[in-house]
């Protein structure tokens, strides 16, 4: 390595910040890397620890059933840096992969400080750098910053709060009771889960009952109008969801004929039509009364979440606006953008997604062209994903089955019919394709080196992945 070899600049040392500089390092590419903390603090970190965990020391659950499984094995496959420090640092979680919080950043801080080719300057960083850098600067990116990144991608693209419905897998949806339709015969775009008095009542009665997640303090949880949860639209009385997000004014229910007494409708989020979110369903409901609620909705029964609404402080870029799946800012090529302020949710799609903004940052510093992984990958679903979703409301995403492609129906049955696949027979033949896919990618287009990952064997489903 020579003192000319190219330069990168990286801002922020969290979970993505760390993961691409070490990516791009290790490409023979010299990294300024700027961090705030210690200097200054965000109001959720507490040390000046790299990579520091902020909430749960979960990774995710393990092994093939899991989204987080396969993008943990395409992580581990190419050497990422924080999977090789949560392993290292691993603690019995069951079925995930939880770390020591502490040993796990400090692993991660001698990898970066050690780094001969990574020049760590602290501080805050104010405006987006001049030439090739990847921004990283995580859900509490400083004002300053924030502040020039809408100059560069526009105000209206910069977000300050997540304020997310539940995303439902469509093919969970019983199409026998929902039904496509848009309100006085307009364009048939939602789906339309259609109650009556009934079922209303039921559900309006469990959505009181249901416990709200609690705020840390430095959230000051104030609600927009437009964005207000649905527990505190429900907690102005019985009637005021359904005369809200919940009117059935317009929506002929065609077994009827007829109005419902209220409707709960879904809207489309990813180009292939696999993900639907509930529309007016933003919620801060802890995930397990999150999920009784929802199924409390006619066609909804078996719905299967793919993303649990949240309300909570967060900076992230409408990324279908301004992304391409390379993690390229369209308004600056020479301008990568990496974890939560990508537009992902958890920590492991930000040390993914740094991975991804190092190595392809690195690449285009070396008059490489930047890459994006194949479809069937979990990182490469998840960056097709932020670039191509829809737009209108975007909200950040975490790693689900619905960004990979399904696997081809099986031939017909005798009977003709063609049966559905369950989860256990089509997730491991998911997992296996997509890590075949992105190894060959990283070794053959990338030109990485490539080892087989070991995959764990949990013995039975890990409970859903924590965030
Ligand atoms: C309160 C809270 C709880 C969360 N809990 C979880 C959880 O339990 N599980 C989970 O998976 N995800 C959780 N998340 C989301 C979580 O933040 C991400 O998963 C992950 O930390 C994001 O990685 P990142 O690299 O994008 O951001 P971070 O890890 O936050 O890293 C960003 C870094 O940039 C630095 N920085 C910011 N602005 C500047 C600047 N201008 N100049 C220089 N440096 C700067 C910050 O100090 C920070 O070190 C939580 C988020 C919050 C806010």
């Amino acid at each position: 390595m020579t003192a000319s070899s190219p330069t990168i600049t990286v801002v922020g040392a969290g979970l993505a910040g760390s993961e691409a500089a070490l990516a791009a390092a290790r490409l023979g590419v010299r990294v300024r890397l700027f961090e705030m903390r210690p200097v200054k603090m965000t109001p959720a970190h507490r040390t000046g620890n790299f990579a520091e965990l902020v909430c749960s020391t979960s990774l995710g659950g393990e092994g093939e059933m899991q989204a987080k499984g396969l993008l943990q094995a395409e992580l581990r496959s190419v050497g990422g840096a924080i999977v090789t420090a949560a392993d290292a640092s691993r603690v019995p979680a069951g079925n995930a992969l939880a770390v020591d919080r502490d040993e796990f950043s400090a692993r991660v801080t001698g990898a970066v400080r050690e780094h001969p080719l990574i020049e760590v300057v602290p501080g805050e960083v104010g405006a987006v750098p001049e030439g090739i850098a990847v921004i990283a600067t995580g859900p509490l990116t400083s004002d300053a910053l924030a502040a020039d990144l809408m100059r560069l991608t526009g105000s209206e693209r910069l977000s300050f709060y997540d304020a997310a419905a539940p995303v439902i897998a469509y093919e969970s949806i019983n199409l026998d009771v929902a039904w496509r339709a848009g309100r006085y015969g307009q364009s048939a775009d939602y789906l339309n889960c259609p109650f009556t008095k009934e079922e209303y009542l039921r559900f309006f009665a469990a959505l009181e009952q249901a416990r709200a997640h609690t705020p840390h303090d430095w959230e000051g949880l104030e609600f927009f109008e437009g964005c207000m949860p649905i527990e505190e639209i429900a907690r102005r009385g019985v009637d005021t969801p359904r005369f809200g997000p919940m009117s059935p004014k317009g929506l002929d229910d065609p077994r009827t004929g007829r109005w419902p007494y209220a409707v709960a409708q879904l809207r489309q989020e990813d180009r292939e039509g696999r993900m639907w979110s509930l529309v007016g369903f933003q919620t801060g409901l802890k995930w397990g009364d999150q999920k009784a609620v929802v199924q409390l909705i006619p066609g909804l029964e078996n719905a299967e979440i793919v993303r649990y609404g949240v309300m909570h402080r967060n900076t992230y870029l409408n990324a279908p606006e301004v992304l391409d799946s390379t993690l390229q800012l369209r308004a600056d090529r020479q301008k990568f953008v990496a974890g939560v302020l990508a537009g992902t949710e958890g920590y492991l799609e930000s040390a993914a997604t740094g991975w991804l903004a190092g190595t392809n940052a690195a690449r285009l510093a070396l008059g490489l062209a930047p890459l994006t992984p194949p479809a069937e990958s979990m990182l490469g679903g998840l960056t097709r994903y932020l670039a191509s979703a829809n737009p209108q409301g975007f909200q950040p995403m975490n790693v689900n089955w619905a960004l990979v492609p399904e696997l081809p129906a099986p031939p017909p049955g005798p009977n003709g019919k063609v049966r559905k696949l369950g989860k256990r027979e089509k997730r491991p033949p998911m997992f296996r394709r997509g890590l075949a896919a992105f190894m060959a990618w990283a070794g053959e287009e990338a030109g990485l080196p490539v080892t087989p990952p070991a995959v764990p064997q949990p013995e039975e489903d890990a409970l859903p992945a924590l965030r």
